[in-house]
């Protein structure tokens, strides 16, 4: 059973369908964060509407860019949690400049290594405690950090149709090593760790030509987390729980 879980990027695409569709769950989690950059903002208005009809989803305000935003949080989420712990990490925020060679700036490379790669690793390591925690007060169900990879990321499955993109292509095969590291690191503590390739997605970042929907996809990532264990750990799934090679 879910106890708590964690979303960041929340407020639009992917991660408020992860909410949405975490809150409805049978048994739903305790705790469901909902973390987002900008609560206040209109762009969050949607989480915050849908917050409204679950008592357990927690609105927080989290930038993986910014270390402090990134602490803010994490202390927030002690406070609520006490002695309980984070069972379930879902780095989703990200970002996707695309750009070939022409293109590529130092910025965009920077700025992508920054979100998709350095947030999701500082946000696990400040959620680490709470994390420690559910694997040990938890038997059946251990602690699991899912990094929302791409399969854009795979050097073995590369092919050009979807361009070079070398910012995002670069800084998702970084987040799949964290993911590798954070396994191997983090087995000790029985905490599991995967990268998940969500799928074609028609989300702001998959564009309206997607072949699947937001639902579609949660719906097989949240199937593929229920059925997760020690051998899926420092591995590349796809949403429908197919391994990928790095
Ligand atoms: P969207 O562009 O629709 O949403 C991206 C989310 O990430 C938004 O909530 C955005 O918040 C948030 N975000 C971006 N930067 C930050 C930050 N610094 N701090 C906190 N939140 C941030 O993308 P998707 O929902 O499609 O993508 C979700 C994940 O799935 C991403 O990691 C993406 O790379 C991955 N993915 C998506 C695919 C697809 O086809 N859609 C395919 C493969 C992977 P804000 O509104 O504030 O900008």
């Amino acid at each position: 059973m879910l106890r708590s879980v964690l979303v960041t990027g929340s407020n639009r695409g992917l991660g408020l369908e992860l909410v949405r569709l975490l809150a409805q769950a049978e048994p739903p989690p305790h705790n469901l964060f909902a973390c987002c950059r900008q609560p206040e903002s209109p762009g969050a208005q949607d989480l915050v509407n849908l917050a409204k009809s679950y008592s357990n989803i927690n609105v927080l305000k989290l930038d993986v860019d910014d270390f402090g935003s990134i602490q803010e949080c994490a202390d927030q989420i002690e406070k609520i949690l006490g002695n309980n712990g984070l069972n379930l990490l879902i780095n989703n925020a990200g970002v996707n400049f695309g750009g070939d060679l022409n293109e590529v700036t130092p910025e965009t490379m920077m700025k992508s290594y920054r979100t998709n790669a350095v947030g999701p690793m500082m946000v696990t390591k400040a959620l680490l405690p709470a994390l420690q925690r559910a694997a040990q007060l938890n038997d059946k169900f251990k602690a699991i950090v899912i990094n929302i990879s791409s399969i854009l990321a795979s050097m073995e499955l590369f092919d050009n149709k979807s361009g070079t993109t070398y910012a995002y292509r670069v800084s998702k095969a970084a987040l799949n090593m964290v993911t590798k590291c954070l396994a191997d690191e983090l087995k000790l503590h029985g905490i599991l760790c995967t990268s998940v390739h969500p799928g074609w997605v028609k989300t702001e970042m998959g564009g309206e030509k997607a072949p699947l929907t937001k639902e579609e996809s949660v719906r097989g990532i949240l199937k593929v987390l229920s059925t997760l264990s020690d051998k899926d750990s420092g591995s590349f799934l796809d949403w429908r729980g197919q391994r990928l090679p790095w």
